[in-house]
C-alpha cells in the first residue's frame, strides 16, 4: 500500500480549491437560483432561476458528467415545465439536437435578466418523510464556460417544519442547525461548481449532532429518518462516529474546509446513496441501519469512505477526472487512486474508529481476496481497464459478471 501511497502522490497534481464564500466572484452577478421542495413528497422539485444576459444567442446547460458518479447520469430526462420569461414575455426555446443537455434561446434587446422555471422528477433519495437536494436536478447556467467561474446564489424552500442540513453558508437566520421555517432559506453566493458540491438533506425527523468539539473546523451528523426514534442515534453510534473524525485528523493531519457535514438518511423507501463533496457526504441506508451492531456492519465503513473522499477526489483529484465544466466527459483511467485507495482508507478508518470491528475488517479483506481469486475475468481485462471503461461498468448488469468483471478498481486498486 504504501507504494500506491506515493504514487497518489506523485500522479495526482491537480488541486481543487474550496471557495465556500464569495470572495473574488463579485465582479459578475450571481445566478440565482431558489429550488422549492414543497411537492419533494410526490417527487417533484421546482426551481426559479434569474440568469444575468445580454442581447444575442444564448445557450444554456445542465449538467450531464456528475462528479463521483464517474459517468454521464445528468438528470437532463426529469427535468419538465420549462419555461423562459423576459420583462414577462415567453421566450421560445430549442433544445441542441445533438448536445441534448443544451437549450438555445434568442435574448431580446434591453433585457438584461432571463427567467426560468423548470420541474424536475426525482425519483431516487426522496420518500415521503426526507429529501436529498443535488442541485443537478435544477441547474441551468450559461454553456462553455468553467463552472467555477459562474457565480450563483442559492436559496431552498422546504416543507414546513422540516430540518435543512447542508454545507452551504446560511445568510440571515444563523446556522448549525439551519432552522426551520415557513419560507426560503437563503444562502451566500457560491459558483456553480461548489453548488454542484453542497447537496442540502432535509426532513421531518431530522437531527444535527456535533461531533469531536475539540476539533477545528467543525463537524456535523445530519440525519433525517422516515421513522421518527432513527433519527436520534443511539450513543454507541455517535461515539464511533466522533472517533471517525478524530482518527481521520490524526491520519490525514490537515482540514481544507471550513466545515464538514455526514448527511445520513435512514430510510427503507429513498433508496441507497454513497456520494462524495468536499464539505459533505450523501449517505442514504436502511431505516433501521443504525440501530444496533449487527445492522451496521452492512454500511460500517460508507461513513468513512465518502469522507476519506474529501481529501482523495476532492481536495486532490487524479488527472482525467477534474473537467472544468460538467459537459466534458471525465477520464477514468485513475479511478484505481481515487476510489482504489479511498476504499482502503475508508475501511482502516471503519476499523480505527469502532464501526467494524479489527476481526470484521480481516473478513472484509479475505472476502475480497477470495472473490479476486474466483474472477477469470483477469485473465483478460486488466484492473486499469475496469477503470477506464467504469462509465459502462457501473450499470452492474450482473450476467456473466466473474467473466466480465465489474468495478474492480475499488478493491483490486
Ligand atoms: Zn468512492
Amino acid at each position: 500500500m504504501r507504494r500506491n501511497l506515493l504514487a497518489f502522490f506523485a500522479i495526482t497534481i491537480l488541486t481543487v480549491l474550496f471557495t465556500a464564500s464569495a470572495s473574488g466572484q463579485s465582479q459578475k452577478p450571481p445566478i440565482q437560483i431558489t429550488a422549492d421542495l414543497s411537492d419533494a413528497p410526490r417527487k417533484l422539485f421546482h426551481a426559479e432561476v434569474d440568469l444575468p444576459v445580454t442581447e444575442g444567442p444564448l445557450t444554456v446547460i445542465t449538467p450531464k458528467w456528475i462528479p463521483g458518479d464517474h459517468r454521464p447520469t445528468g438528470p437532463v430526462d426529469g427535468i419538465t415545465g420549462v419555461v423562459f420569461t423576459a420583462k414577462g414575455q415567453t421566450l421560445p426555446w430549442r433544445r441542441d439536437d445533438v448536445d441534448l443537455y443544451e437549450f438555445h434561446l434568442t435574448i431580446p434587446a434591453g433585457v438584461s435578466t432571463l427567467h426560468a422555471h423548470l420541474d424536475a422528477i426525482v425519483l431516487t433519495n426522496v420518500s415521503p418523510k426526507l429529501a436529498y437536494l443535488e442541485w443537478d436536478k435544477l441547474m441551468l447556467y450559461p454553456a462553455n464556460v468553467p463552472v467555477r467561474d459562474i457565480p450563483i446564489q442559492p436559496s431552498v424552500i422546504v416543507p414546513a417544519g422540516w430540518g435543512i442540513g447542508t454545507a452551504l453558508t446560511p445568510i440571515g437566520r444563523g446556522a448549525n442547525p439551519v432552522p426551520a421555517w415557513g419560507g426560503a432559506t437563503h444562502f451566500a453566493v457560491t459558483n456553480v461548481e461548489q453548488l454542484e458540491d453542497s447537496p442540502i438533506l432535509t426532513g421531518q425527523y431530522f437531527q444535527e449532532f456535533a461531533l469531536a468539539p475539540e476539533i477545528s473546523p467543525k463537524h456535523y451528523m445530519d440525519v433525517a429518518s422516515d421513522i421518527a426514534e432513527d433519527s436520534n442515534l443511539r450513543p454507541e453510534a455517535l461515539a464511533e462516529i466522533t472517533n471517525l473524525v478524530r482518527e481521520a485528523d490524526a491520519l490525514y493531519r490537515s482540514h481544507h474546509y471550513n466545515q464538514y457535514h455526514f448527511l445520513l438518511s435512514l430510510s427503507d423507501t429513498a433508496g441507497g446513496v454513497g456520494l462524495e463533496h468536499g464539505q459533505s457526504s450523501e449517505n442514504g441506508i436502511g431505516e433501521k441501519a443504525f440501530s444496533d451492531e449487527d445492522h451496521q456492519l452492512g454500511d460500517a465503513d460508507l461513513l468513512a469512505h465518502e469522507f476519506t473522499h474529501s481529501w482523495n477526489g476532492k481536495y486532490r483529484r487524479p488527472i482525467g477526472l477534474y473537467q472544468t465544466d460538467f459537459a466534458t466527459a471525465q477520464q477514468g483511467a485513475l479511478l484505481w487512486v481515487y476510489e482504489g485507495m479511498t476504499q482502503y482508507l475508508g475501511n482502516v478508518l471503519a476499523a480505527r474508529s469502532g464501526l467494524r470491528s479489527q476481526t470484521e475488517y480481516r473478513d472484509v479483506l479475505a472476502s475480497s481476496a477470495a472473490n479476486l481469486d474466483y474472477t477469470p475475468g483477469r485473465e483478460w481485462r486488466s484492473t486499469e481497464d475496469t477503470a477506464v471503461a467504469a462509465s459502462i461498468l457501473r450499470d452492474g448488469n450482473p450476467a456473466w459478471s466473474s467473466w466480465k468483471r465489474g468495478q474492480d478498481y475499488y478493491d483490486e486498486g
